[in-house]
């Protein structure tokens, strides 16, 4: 059983509770981040945390910590767990109060974090692709922000689930935003390209990777809008998540993307992201 921190406490995960009355449970009042631990060395720990202020300074919760208490923080969770490569979960709500829409008078903010195992797709998947299915992207207009209310994310990943697929690609008025817990790349014509960042999407940490190896690789690239007839003539489609890493969709909706194998430059980038995440991890 993994050691998890809660409010100023490690323990072990079965120990753990928190209030019904905890503003996470009853509202999905809270935001959260999952960082990734390679060799038990935080991944782009910095830019999570940036990101975790981006989602606190959105629901207006002042952060609990400063980001040298969070590193220490996540430190000490890597160190403890059974897993040398983790998710670390981290998790703040507005905490408990009395069942009312408006913020407490007095807020204890609730802080958790919990390492999950972390493994990267199989090279068999990474050699076969994934398939994906569409769906309109239903959820609220404020996607930029990490929250934990995930219901339409929830409903809309299930609709892959149940078509037997990896993820569900979102169109908002016929424009690409995400996957339901993923960026989405294309390739057009030889570019890369993906949605700018707003705040229809989330802006992901694996997101920024792939574009920085693209201008450093020299691979033409845009950050463009895309349109749901520009997504089903792409010649390659990609997810890109903590977890995902870049996974090519080799079926979208039934019907072969491409030539219906992960296309060369998504091999391109599959490989310079490799190469990124082992020389960062050896310099520490
Ligand atoms: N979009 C959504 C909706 C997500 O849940 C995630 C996963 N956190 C991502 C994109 C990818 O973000 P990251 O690369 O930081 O994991």
């Amino acid at each position: 059983m993994p050691t998890v921190y809660l409010n100023g406490t490690f323990l072990p995960l079965e120990e753990a509770r928190v209030s019904v009355l905890d503003r996470g449970f009853l509202f999905g009042d809270g935001v959260y981040e999952v960082i990734p631990v390679y060799s038990r060395r935080p991944f782009r720990l910095h830019e999570h945390l940036k990101r975790l202020q981006h989602s606190l300074d959105g629901i207006r919760l002042a952060n609990p910590h400063t980001e040298a208490q969070w590193v220490d923080l996540v430190q000490r969770i890597a160190a403890e767990a059974q897993w040398a490569d983790q998710g670390i979960y981290l998790q703040v709500t507005r905490g408990p109060g009395p069942r009312d829409h408006a913020f407490p008078a007095e807020i204890e903010p609730t802080v958790f974090l919990m390492p999950m195992p972390l493994t990267p797709p199989a090279p068999a998947l990474v050699a076969s692709g994934v398939c994906a299915v569409t769906a309109t992207d239903d959820r609220w207009l404020h996607c930029d922000i990490k929250a934990v209310s995930l219901l339409a994310n929830v409903l809309l990943r299930q609709r892959s689930v149940d078509a037997g697929c990896a993820e569900t690609l979102l169109l908002r008025d016929g424009w690409l935003t995400e996957g339901s817990s993923s960026n989405v790349f294309i390739v057009s014509g030889g570019v890369i390209a993906t949605p700018p960042k707003s705040h229809l999407m989330l802006p992901g940490v694996t997101y920024d990777v792939v574009l920085e190896l693209a201008r450093q690789g020299g691979m033409p690239h845009a950050v463009r809008e895309i349109g749901e007839a520009e997504l089903r003539a792409a010649d390659e489609i990609w997810l890109t998540s903590t977890p995902k890493e870049v996974l090519a969709v080799t079926t979208l909706d039934g019907r072969p993307v491409g030539d219906g194998r992960p296309g060369p430059v998504f091999r391109r980038m599959h490989a310079a992201y490799q190469d990124y995440k082992a020389a960062v991890m050896r310099a520490g």
